[in-house]
């Protein structure tokens, strides 16, 4: 069979060039996108996913998001196309994170990324892979390198035995975040399922439809927090509808006829295109504490058009609780908070309204409609929020204010260590904790307390490595390390011999 294979003659960057490039290649690796005919989609994610004052992601691959997503559904299979590095990284992290599932693998070299092969091998592996009876889909993911080339893998069936293919882009120089790469996945599957449930009937989800009109909900949560959602849309005659990402295929038809759509998480630009398409309002926020409880109820009230006094009864019978959860869980101190999961503006109000002082926020995440409520709500109570933030931000922050404790990423928890500065991870401590209604007001009293508690500890151990050493001299030394400054600046000279050659050839 012929196929539009990803050879581009006119490809500005071709593959053996690219050998080398990786994570920290972002404009060249576009360039060479562009050329092999990518420019629609970087487009998309450009207007979708708008970088911040850098073009490389700063956390972990963007395509791990996608990917985790992917292997967290019953009955799917991902497959990864990609630099053997990348890859290996991906399916290490994947696994250290109990994926217990398989990461498929259509490894390729230079020549078969420029003659096509790469197309005919991916196309070869998933029609192998195509069983119905295990899977419902296989989800093929692009990273840089193929990308970068024009892999084509639109052009790849859309159904082989009654199984759903969908093939995404998920490269670093197009999606900046592993946040986002979630929304490119959960956003590629509301499509397919949108245009399948336009075509004719489709399947219920295996846990059943409810009987009252539901809430979708947008965004990984705490697993009780679902639930706690659930008893808050009660009162109103309502109910929690299916979490995307989904866990399985069904669930993206139930997602899309859910009564409306909160945006727990603000970053799913693309998944909120697809249910405005299918007509579904959105809500922003989340209800976290007694103030936001508040306002998230009205604005789910809304949404369905329900009578005040429903709204009301709701309000009544759950923001009283939320305030007294959080007057009993008090937070004492000043705390800086940063981080990439999206739900950073959450936690921060959640702190404020048990006590805390934060005067910064910073989250990877870009500026959307779905945490306008959350920024001003939190610009009004003395916090200064840092949207699409980099480290660099997170860590001047940190260092100016030298917070009582630092919630932030594994290099801004390090830094603050550094300063004898107590530190919590966001991913692990933070984010893996309920936040909604009464259930999250108490639930990060306890941990902050324990690390602001920490400070005289950490002050001790600060003292006790004082004087071992920074950057490469890090360490336990016996006597005084062996720096070799002189080749240090043979290497810098070499360095900046190539960048004169680079920028003479530009000249020509
Ligand atoms: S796929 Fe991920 S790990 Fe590989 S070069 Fe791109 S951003 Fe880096």
């Amino acid at each position: 069979m012929s196929h539009d294979g990803p050879h581009n003659a006119d490809a500005a960057v071709t593959p053996p060039e690219m050998d080398g490039l990786g994570c920290h290649a972002g404009g060249e690796m576009d360039k060479a996108a562009r050329a092999a005919g990518k420019s629609e989609i970087l487009d998309r994610y450009r207007a979708d996913y708008p970088t911040g004052p850098h073009d490389k992601p700063q956390s972990m691959c963007p395509a791990f998001g996608s990917l985790r997503v992917g292997l967290r559904m019953r009955r799917v299979a991902s497959v990864l196309s990609g630099s053997a590095c990348c890859v290996y990284g991906l399916s290490f992290v994947s696994h250290f994170y109990g994926a217990r599932r398989t990461v498929g693998y259509v490894p390729f070299s230079s020549e078969t990324l420029v003659t096509g092969k790469l197309f005919e091998d991916i196309r070869d592996a998933v029609h192998e892979l195509a069983d119905p009876d295990r899977y419902d889909a296989i989800v093929v993911t692009n990273l840089c390198v193929p990308t970068a080339s024009g892999v084509p893998l639109r052009l790849l069936p859309k159904e082989i035995n009654g199984v759903r293919i969908v093939g995404i882009d998920v490269p670093g120089f197009g999606v900046p975040t592993h946040a986002e790469a979630k929304d490119v996945l959960a956003g590629a599957m509301l499509a397919y399922a949108r245009a399948e449930a336009e075509a004719g009937p489709v399947a219920a989800p295996e846990s059943g439809r409810s009987d009252k009109p539901t809430v979708t909900l947008l965004g990984e949560m705490f697993p009780a927090d679902p639930m706690m959602i659930g008893a808050l849309l009660a009162p109103m005659g309502l109910a929690a509808g299916p979490t995307v990402p989904t866990r399985e295929w069904r669930e993206l038809y139930a997602a899309l006829d859910g009564g409306a759509v909160a945006a727990i998480h603000p970053f799913y630009t693309a998944s909120v295109r697809e249910f405005q398409a299918a007509g579904r309002p959105i809500v922003g926020s989340a209800p976290v504490g007694a103030d936001g409880t508040h306002a998230w109820l009205a604005g789910i009230g809304e949404a369905f058009g329900l009578p005040a006094e429903r709204v009301a009864a709701a309000q009544n019978q759950f923001v009283p609780a939320t305030r007294a959860a959080l007057a009993e869980n008090r937070i004492d101190g000043t705390i800086t908070l940063s981080g990439y999961e999206g739900s950073e503006l959450l936690v921060a109000r959640l702190l404020i309204e048990s006590g805390a002082d934060v005067p910064y926020v910073g989250t990877a995440c870009p500026k959307t409609p779905w945490s306008a409520a959350d920024a001003a709500w939190l610009e009004a109570h003395g916090a200064k929020v840092k949207f699409r933030a980099s480290l660099e931000d997170d860590c001047a922050a940190m260092a100016a204010i030298e917070p009582d404790l630092a919630v932030g990423t594994t290099p801004v928890v390090q830094k603050a260590k550094e300063k004898g500065i107590p530190a919590l991870y966001f991913t692990n401590l933070i984010s893996a904790r309920p936040l909604m209604g009464p259930a999250g007001a108490g639930s990060l009293a306890q941990v902050v307390m324990a690390a602001i508690g920490n400070k005289d500890r950490m002050g001790r151990m600060k003292a006790f490595f004082e004087g071992v050493g920074q950057g490469d001299t890090a360490g336990v030394w016996e006597g005084a390390p062996n720096e070799h400054p002189e080749f240090r600046a043979a290497h810098q000279k070499k360095l900046d011999k190539q960048a004169r050659a680079k920028q003479a050839q530009e000249m020509i």
